[in-house]
């Protein structure tokens, strides 16, 4: 399978870094391309892969049946993807758009008709390994192409196949979860200065905290409340913090919070 990429911000980086990274695909069989080649030409120095001139010879360099990685921005997509419809037509080629709120039935309709289009909704954490993408196929996609898509994901973290009408409530939790959790910890770590800790370390003492709490549930099973019940001793400290916080609204504010993630979210489709 050959993997090129329109597109070597910070997205396409991140994958193509961690597909080499892995040895997931071998460097000659992937290939990039910026805006106006700069960029494309650094991460291709750095990873050894390759940097075609335009997007048509990346179309051409990635081959019949190869995947084609949108890595712009959304506004880009139609601008990037019509002049390529009937060479990815006549290549047979998979069309993976990265695009944050751009729905299957839009991407096609920059495309031939019967085009095997992906839609893939990544996170910023897959810039450490850690990433989480749910992915989408329309009709004209198999379940072995889809499943491609997943794998070279799960290179830069974890992924998911999810309906499209999930996309939303998925979007809430996971693309914009990483600003909530940022909040959470800057919001610890603001609590600890005012008792006297600094507050470089206090914020590195709070984000090692929700990594290792993460880990707990992903890796042991545990479920949030379980562990919630494993450090709230009878009586003790931690139960009089859960309920103070729960007191000042803590559920009904994270709610909310992703409720108006995806009520936006509509009004803006
Ligand atoms: P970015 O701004 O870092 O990179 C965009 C790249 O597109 C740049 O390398 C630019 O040179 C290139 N580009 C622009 N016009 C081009 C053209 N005509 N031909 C070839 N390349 C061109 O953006 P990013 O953060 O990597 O985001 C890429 C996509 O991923 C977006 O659609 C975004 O919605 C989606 N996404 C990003 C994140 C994230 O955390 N960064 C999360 C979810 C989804």
């Amino acid at each position: 399978m050959r993997v090129g990429f329109i597109g070597a911000g910070n997205m396409a980086g991140a994958i193509v870094r961690g597909i080499v990274a892995e040895g997931t695909l071998p460097a000659e069989d992937l290939a990039v391309t910026s805006a106006h080649g700069r960029s494309a030409q650094a991460l291709a120095r750095e990873t050894g892969v390759d940097a075609p001139g335009s997007n048509e010879e990346l179309v051409e360099r990635t081959g019949p049946r190869g995947v084609v990685v949108l890595a712009v921005k959304p506004h880009l997509i139609a601008e990037v993807l019509e002049p390529l419809g009937d060479l990815l037509a006549e290549q047979d080629s998979l069309v993976v758009s990265l695009a944050a709120g751009t729905p299957l039935a839009t991407l096609e309709s920059f495309l031939p008709p019967g085009q095997a289009v992906v839609r893939v909704m990544p996170n910023v954490n897959a810039l450490v390994g850690a990433g989480m993408a749910a992915v989408c196929g329309n009709a004209s996609t198999s379940e072995d192409q889809v499943d491609a898509v997943v794998g070279l994901f799960e290179t830069v973290g974890s992924a998911i196949v999810l309906a499209e009408r999930d996309f939303p409530a998925y979007t809430a939790i996971a693309g914009s979860a990483p600003a909530f959790a940022a909040h959470f910890v800057e919001a610890l770590a603001r609590a600890a200065v005012r008792n006297g800790l600094p507050k470089m370390l206090a914020t590195r003492i709070a984000a090692q905290t929700m990594l290792g709490t993460a880990r707990t549930m992903l890796e042991r099973g545990t479920t949030p409340a379980q562990l919630a019940d494993m450090v709230s001793s009878p009586g003790g400290t931690t139960i009089a913090g859960s309920l103070a916080m729960e007191d000042a609204g803590f559920s009904p504010a994270v709610v909310r919070g992703v409720q108006a993630v995806i009520d936006r979210d509509r009004e803006i489709a």
